[in-house]
């Protein structure tokens, strides 16, 4: 293994960095092509990658970075993997786009109907906010009801009825986060806190029967790392069930992830005979290409156009490259033993980051399922989004620059989660740890 190089931080000198990101500041919108890669909450110059391969990417000044975003999921297999390039690179020759069906769309649907046995049919799609977007018109269009059910701390993507927090009380609907979304868009968005059963009985007393569907992050990534505790979704099943509401597992970012049969098929080790009605895949099936899917019950598929009467289109669904690229990785995570031993790769990096800050007295605690990650600056882990906001947000900025500035670059915010992918070794986890131990000493 080459050494992580130790470099000064370069972003407050003169720097490749520093020059792309003015650049990018006068024409792109903060810089950026998405808001969480300008560091705006930790700080700093972002890096502009050039390069990745394996565990590592190089950022335009030649800095070496163990990479533990992977493109936030995808890049489970690491970067570069022979068998993706090759199957990337014999696609591309025999075309972009062609706006026709294709074999490869079929051999995915294979696949994915194959790994994920509550999906008896998938549609392709580009991205995972058009997965969840298209999953909710979907469930509306199929139950002929217009609420529905997401929690607090969730993110299902950009649109426009997902993107809204709790009211002021449960009775109330949602209101908007974002500028732009009109109250009127998420009136029918009832937003309930993670892992509550309490409040969301109550909620389905009184709503459940105008409840299209339920959508949650079985494992929420996008407040770090948060499990929906086992009688929690236990609980949501039974509901949908008895209520006639579609459950919908969001498994944009857990899909092919934490197992080969994504968080459903954690939770159906405790929950006999568990399945969603509809699940939302991306990231990991794209394998690093715009790809997502959504699928479930062949009942309720069927109402998609062109057999039904919700509508769903695309102009590059499907795409023929994006479909060799993701076909090759998910042939890869199929061979023996794949999960065990990314698994227990992430498992090490949580446990040596553990033990390193309780030897230097700083509360932390962490968690992991397969090769998805968190951790925080806590002592115990937390339940929901109100205890997640309890984490101590400079000593994270502190921590995740001290992290970059020993060449391990974390998601730069403290409600990521973190991947590992199948190309780190066991001597990027040790540097990653030493690297964390000097900083705890430090504190
Ligand atoms: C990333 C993510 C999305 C959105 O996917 P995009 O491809 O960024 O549009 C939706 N849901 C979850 C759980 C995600 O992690």
């Amino acid at each position: 293994m080459e050494q992580p190089n130790i470099k000064p931080d370069l972003s407050t000198t003169t720097s490749r960095n520093a020059d792309l990101f003015e650049r990018a500041q006068k024409l792109i919108p903060g810089g950026v092509n998405s808001p969480v890669r300008a560091f705006k909450a930790v700080g700093g110059t972002p890096r502009f990658i050039q390069r990745a391969q394996g565990a590592y990417f190089w950022d335009a000044d030649g800095q070496r970075y163990i990479d533990y975003i992977g493109s936030w999921g995808p890049m489970i297999l690491g970067h570069g993997h022979p068998a993706v390039i090759e199957a990337v690179q014999k696609a591309v020759l025999e075309g972009f786009s062609y706006g026709a069906p294709t074999e490869r769309e079929v051999e995915m649907a294979e696949e994915i109907v194959k790994l994920v046995p509550s999906i008896e049919m998938v549609r392709l799609v580009s991205s995972g906010t058009e997965a969840t977007m298209s999953v909710i018109r979907l469930a509306r269009g199929a139950t002929g009801r217009n609420k529905i059910v997401k929690f607090e701390g969730c993110y299902h993507g950009h649109s426009d009825a997902l993107l809204v927090k709790a009211g002021s009380g449960l009775a109330t609907f949602g209101s908007p986060t974002s500028a732009g979304v009109p109250a009127e868009v998420v009136k029918d968005t009832l937003v309930l806190e993670y892992n509550h059963i309490a409040q969301l009985e109550e909620a389905f007393s009184l709503h459940g029967r105008e409840i299209a569907c339920l959508m949650i992050e079985p494992i929420a990534g996008n407040m770090n790392f948060v499990r929906a505790s086992v009688p929690f979704i236990k609980r949501c099943r039974e509901l949908c069930t008895e209520y006639d509401t579609l459950l919908v597992f969001d498994e944009v970012m857990t899909g092919f992830r934490v197992a080969l049969g994504g968080a459903q098929s954690v939770f159906a080790q405790s929950i006999p005979g568990f399945k969603p009605d509809l699940t939302a895949l991306g990231k990991v099936i794209g394998g690093g290409m715009p790809m997502a899917a959504f699928g479930g019950t062949r009942a309720v598929m069927e109402h998609l156009a062109p057999l039904g009467g919700v509508y769903q289109a695309g102009t590059l669904s499907g795409n023929p490259i994006a479909t060799a690229c993701g076909l090759a990785t998910l042939r890869e995570i199929q061979k023996p033993g794949f999960y065990d031993a990314l698994g227990a790769r992430t498992r090490s990096l949580v446990t040596g980051l553990t033990d390193a800050a309780h030897q230097a007295g700083v509360p932390f605690c962490g968690d992991s399922e397969g090769g998805m990650f968190g951790f925080f600056l806590l002592g115990t882990l937390p339940q929901n989004y109100p205890q997640v906001m309890k984490t101590d947000g400079p000593a994270f900025n502190r921590f995740f620059h001290a992290m970059l500035d020993s060449g391990v670059y974390y998601a730069p915010a403290l409600y990521e989660a973190g991947f590992v992918s199948a190309a780190h070794t066991a001597e990027d986890i040790d540097a990653t740890v030493d690297a964390a131990a000097r900083f705890f000493a430090s504190l």
